[in-house]
């Protein structure tokens, strides 16, 4: 495997950033996760305008335009020969000293990676997938904007960690008021009364671009979809769950907290919109 790092493609083993970058002394940097579906690297814009506004939101500056960035990704991608896969992009805030000033730390690192990723069984595509909520509430947004998608995931791995306690796969979280915010590492949807349902952005979630794209596809469909604020409460109520993300994709969510959402079984307007999304990505 070939790795991007800083201007060149280097083996595998020769990849290695320095212990004094920020990034592995606090977590300070930023990454996008991006899927490649048939050579194409899917939402590449969007993911572009992510990383940078990420990055200007904790005030560092990418040593690389947008345009090098998606050619580093693409030159990736040659040199693993992948047309499908996912691609890991990083931007650390770089090597400085063992204090936590980023000014001390002259410029950044970017690396990019392409390999593969697989969350979630394949079953559970098909069958749907059991969750918990959270004891970890989600970050404040007075605390980190959560729209940063920064190298920081530890609220999440939390999170995450209670999900494998509870032997399930994911765990939702809610936001400092006690209402949903997303996943650990995806967005949230529950359908009610026919109409698809998400937090909006003030319950403090990271803006998944597969849930803009989910929402996108809910329009094209002639599918009532909108934001809104919800408890654990209406996640229970709910008629269909399903979590969205780059990873994920579209996934069925059929019991919360040990207890069936409606009958346990995979929605008719989760199934339309994984078959829709589906279909969207091979476009
Ligand atoms: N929320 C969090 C916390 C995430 O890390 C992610 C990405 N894995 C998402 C939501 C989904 O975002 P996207 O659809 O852009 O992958």
């Amino acid at each position: 495997m070939k790795v991007w790092l800083d201007g060149q493609l280097v083996d595998k083993a020769d990849a290695k950033l320095s212990m004094f970058d920020h990034g592995t002394l606090y977590g300070d940097g930023v990454f996008e996760g991006i899927r490649v579906y048939g050579g194409k690297i899917f939402e590449c814009q969007a993911h572009m305008d992510r990383l940078f506004a990420s990055a200007s939101k904790i005030r560092l500056t990418i040593p690389y335009t947008q345009e090098q960035i998606v050619a580093a990704m693409a030159q990736t991608l040659v040199a693993n020969g992948m047309a499908d896969g996912y691609i890991r992009l990083v931007v650390t805030r770089g090597v400085g000293t063992l204090g936590l000033n980023p000014n001390r730390c002259p410029r950044g690192s970017v690396f990019v990676i392409a390999g593969q990723i697989e969350l979630y069984p394949r079953e559970m595509y098909e069958r749907g997938m059991p969750v918990i909520i959270a004891k970890t509430r989600r970050t404040s947004p007075a605390m980190l904007d959560p729209s940063v998608k920064s190298l920081n995931y530890l609220n999440n791995i939390m999170a995450k960690i209670e999900a494998t306690d509870a032997g399930v796969g994911e765990a939702i979280m809610l936001n400092d008021r006690g209402e949903v915010s997303e996943a650990t590492g995806d967005n949230i949807f529950i359908v009610k009364d026919g109409a698809v349902l998400t937090p909006p952005v003030s319950a403090g979630i990271l803006q998944g671009i597969t849930r803009r794209v989910v929402m996108e596809l809910c329009a094209a469909a002639a599918i009532p979809c909108r934001e809104q604020t919800m408890t654990p409460a209406d996640l229970f109520a709910a008629d269909e769950c399903f979590l969205t993300g780059t990873a994920a994709e579209v996934i069925p969510v059929t019991k919360i907290d040990h207890r069936d959402i409606a009958a346990g079984t995979v929605g008719p307007i989760s199934q339309r919109l994984i078959t829709a999304f589906h279909e969207f990505i091979r476009l």
